[in-house]
């Protein structure tokens, strides 16, 4: 079950360390939420020191998962999620946006900080369609085997693997490919993947956000376009390919559609893409 998920030690009872930040409450924290310390409000702190508008990019990537969940209930039709690095409940989440869309959609919250399960938990008492789980991107066949990600999820029928504000950027000496891989040779023809990204296109304040990673949580890397392409393991990318969350969405994309140099500086630091698998 999910208890026994919670901590690799086998305790039912998640243990907190709150004397160091971690990204799940430190994001929280920038997002306004109140699942957070004060080691992490110092976390964020040091975030809004290097780049005064890091809560305002945290949104922007939150509003990016929403859109991107909508695009896929709506336009892909897809009905079931699995939500890698989910963080902690806020506004709205994964599954509200799914089931706005359609109410028998199936979400699987997976994170590796049991803080998120604790949380989830409570916000998720009533809702038979969602489930959370405790585990590791970095152990996919795990994520894979767990009988509660099994349970929820019909892996013979399309699904959206949302790998979304943590793939590369908090992973940076390892084999974030390779994780993504496995976890995407198990789903079938017509799932999705949808991630987004710090990006390194060479502007200063992309640069301090890595920066403020490296100070704060001793990690968080800008990747560069190409980089992050390779993430998406050679998969074509639906329009308008990776591109600032910003522009994303094609539902919300009019005609006069920001150029990308008329952005603000903080709306140039996540990427998104979404791809299908054919
Ligand atoms: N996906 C949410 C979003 O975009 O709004 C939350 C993003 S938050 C910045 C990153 C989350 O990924 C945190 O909750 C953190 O605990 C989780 N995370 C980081 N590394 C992970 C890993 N190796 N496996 C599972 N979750 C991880």
């Amino acid at each position: 079950t999910t208890d026994g998920a919670t901590s690799s030690a086998g305790s039912t009872k998640p243990a907190f360390d709150i004397s160091q930040p971690t990204i799940a409450r430190v994001y929280d924290a920038l997002l306004g939420g109140k699942d957070n310390f004060e080691a992490d409000r110092l976390g964020a702190q040091t975030y809004l020191k290097y780049v005064p508008d890091a809560g305002r990019v945290a949104q922007d990537n939150r509003d990016g998962l929403v859109k991107g969940v909508q695009y896929l209930a709506r336009k892909a039709r897809i009905d079931q999620f699995l939500d890698i690095g989910s963080g902690l409940p806020t506004v709205k989440n994964t599954h509200e946006a799914a089931q706005e869309i359609n109410p028998a959609a199936k979400v699987v919250y997976v994170d590796n900080d049991p803080i998120v399960l604790a949380h989830g938990r409570a916000l998720l008492a009533t809702n038979d369609s969602t489930t959370v789980v405790t585990a590791d991107l970095r152990r996919p066949q795990e994520i894979l085997d767990h009988p509660d990600v099994r349970n929820m999820l019909d892996f013979d029928r399309p699904i959206a693997l949302m790998v979304v504000g943590l793939h590369m950027h908090f992973h940076d000496d390892e084999q974030p490919d390779e994780w993504v891989r496995t976890l995407w040779d198990a789903l079938v023809p017509g799932s999705y993947l949808f991630m987004t990204d710090f990006v390194d296109t060479g502007e200063p304040l992309q640069k301090a956000i890595e920066q403020a990673g490296l100070e704060s949580l001793g990690n968080g890397w800008i990747r560069t376009p190409e980089r992050i392409k390779q993430h998406f393991l050679g998969l074509e990318l639906e329009p308008p390919g990776l591109d600032f969350v910003a522009r994303w969405f094609p539902e919300d994309l009019d005609a006069d559609l920001t150029a990308p140099e008329r952005l603000e500086p903080w709306q140039r630091i996540m990427m998104a893409g979404i791809a299908r698998k054919p």
